[in-house]
Order: C-alpha cells, then structure tokens, then sequence
C-alpha cells in the first residue's frame, strides 16, 4: 500500500476536521479527494506530509509511519501545496538547483524533470514571467525532483484558464503512470477528468469510496417518481435493487436502484398495485456529480 489510514481523527478545539477517517490507496492509483470547502482535505493532506500531527489514529505512506518515520514519509512524497509558493525572481532553473541541493539531490536530475514537465523552453525565464499554468509547473517539477513514490497534490488547479487546466490535468494523469497521487479538489470534472478512484469526504468523515470505471459504467440508476398520494419510504425501500429512497418534495420521490436494467417498469407496476397514479415518471444514470450531491448536501 501507498497510503494507509486507519481511524483518523483532528480537532482544532472544539471544531472537528477528521472524524475517524479510514482508508488505503495502492501504488500506481490516482486518487481524488473531493469534497466541499472545509471537508478536512487539507487537514489529511498536512497529516500525511508530516506538517501536523492528528489526535487519534495513524497513518502511513509508502509503509512508514508519518509521526515516528516522518523524514523516511518527507522522502517519500513530493507535495504540490493550494498555494504553491515561488520565488517569482528566480529563474526557473536556478529554482530546480536551490531545490536539489536543499533536499540533496543529483544535478542530472534537474534536466531530467524540466523534461518531463515540458519545462525546458522556460529553464532561463524567471518565474514571474511565466503564466500561471507554468508556475504550476514549476511546482510539479520541484515537487518530483526528488523522485518520490507519492505525489500530494492540494487543489492542483486552482486559478488556472481552461487551457492551462487541460493541459495539468494531461500532465498529472502522465506523471500517475508511474506514481501514486492523491490529489484534493472540489472540482467533480476533475476527478472524472484524472482519476481512477474518488473518495468523498464531508464534514471530515469519509462517505463513498467509489471507482471510477463503476461510475462511468453507470450500474446505478436513479429513478425520479411523482404519484397522486403520499407514500412510506420504507415502502418504496421494499422494491427489487433499492439502495436508496428520498421524498425530494410534495410526493416526489427519488428512488435509487443499482441494476443496469431500467427500472421505470416496476415503480410504474408498483403505483398500479397499489392504486397510486403515476404523475411523471424519468430514469437518469447515477453519476459523480448525483453522488455528491447526495452524500454532502446539508438537508
Ligand atoms: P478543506 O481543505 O476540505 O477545505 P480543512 O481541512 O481546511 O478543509 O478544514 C476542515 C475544518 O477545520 C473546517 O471546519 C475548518 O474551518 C477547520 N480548520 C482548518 N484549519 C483550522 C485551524 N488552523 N484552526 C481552526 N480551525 C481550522
């Protein structure tokens, strides 16, 4: 495993930010952190970078222990923060060169990751000449000069134009061939755009843990119902493949299903055993974004 979590908790005072936070991420995984402005995302991605330490639980990366091995878990990561910080005097290869001999690295590998970054052209610029698609650069290519296992990456797009954006996310799926990521976001485009699994986390406890590839296949199905009359939840709940049941407003309902198959039939056959008119009755597939909406929307 790449990353391990097991029952994290963090307070600051009174305000809880993780809550008993588990999971595991394997090598070679992207992995995106999606949740909403003040889920606990960088208050995990602190915790997993040795910055802060949690209250309760533990964590490893790359099979060391973030508070007893934290200079093997620091050796492990490259760390792109929300707000990376530059010296905009710099040039961008004297950067690289400040940055190696800081964490001791070879010189060679210098080039080597201005390449991978597409970062050549810009080595004799200054970096507060660049765009800020290229200062995004710069800090991805810092954060991999020292060629870490795990790549940490805290709302990596934050500000950019939508060229800028496509062109970071194709270089974060890139660079994910060969690395594992965890990168934070409240952006769901991103995540379908990059990842392969998405976890979402609200109010710092974690809840859905989901594959990408099972989202796109769309296994579930959410079926949006209007009758005549009001009915139980829990009657509806009693139908073939129901995951989930929620009265969204009058006698609406929404029904979700996991089955491929379309299940309008059935709620229609349902209405009409019970003599219930169906008022209108519409199947969408259930996505990321439904997902979300569900798992952290504050009733
Ligand atoms: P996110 O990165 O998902 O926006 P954070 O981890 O920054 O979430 O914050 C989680 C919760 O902890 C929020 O309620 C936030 O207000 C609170 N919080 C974060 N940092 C501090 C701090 N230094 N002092 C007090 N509360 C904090």
């Amino acid at each position: 495993m790449s990353i391990k979590v097991e029952h994290l908790t963090k307070s600051y005072g009174q305000q809880v930010a993780l809550n008993d936070l588990s999971f595991s991420i394997a090598k070679g995984e992207i992995v995106g952190f999606l949740g909403p402005n003040g889920a606990g995302k960088s208050t995990l991605m602190k915790i997993l970078t040795t910055y802060l330490k949690a209250d309760e639980g533990m964590a490893l990366v790359n099979g060391y222990h973030v508070e007893t091995e934290a200079r093997l878990v620091q050796k492990s990561i490259g760390y792109l923060p929300e707000h990376n910080p530059l010296y905009l005097e710099m040039y961008v290869k004297e950067y690289m060169q400040f940055n190696a001999e800081v964490y001791k690295v070879p010189k060679h590998r210098i080039d080597e990751v201005l390449d991978q970054i597409g970062l050549s052209p810009e080595a004799h610029k200054k970096i507060g000449q660049l765009s800020k698609g290229y200062r995004q650069r710069v800090g991805l290519a810092a954060a991999l000069l020292h060629n870490p296992e795990v790549l940490i990456l805290d709302e990596p797009t934050t500000g950019l134009d939508p060229n800028q954006l496509l062109e970071i996310r194709k270089l974060i799926r890139d660079i994910g061939k060969d690395k594992t990521i965890l990168l934070s976001t409240h952006i769901m485009k991103e995540v379908e755009a990059v990842c392969d699994r998405v976890l979402i986390i609200n109010k710092g406890s974690l809840v859905a843990d989901k594959k990408l590839s099972d989202l796109r296949e769309a296994k579930e199905q959410i079926i949006e119902v209007e009758f005549d009359y009001r009915v139980e939840e829990a009657f509806l709940q009693k139908l073939p493949h129901v995951t989930f049941v929620k009265n969204t407003v009058g006698f609406v309902y929404e029904i979700t299903f996991s089955h491929s198959k379309d299940m309008r039939p059935v709620v229609f056959d349902f209405a009409h055993d019970n003599q219930l008119k169906t008022l209108q009755l519409s199947r969408k597939n259930k996505n990321l974004e439904s997902l979300f909406t569900e798992l952290t929307s504050t009733p």
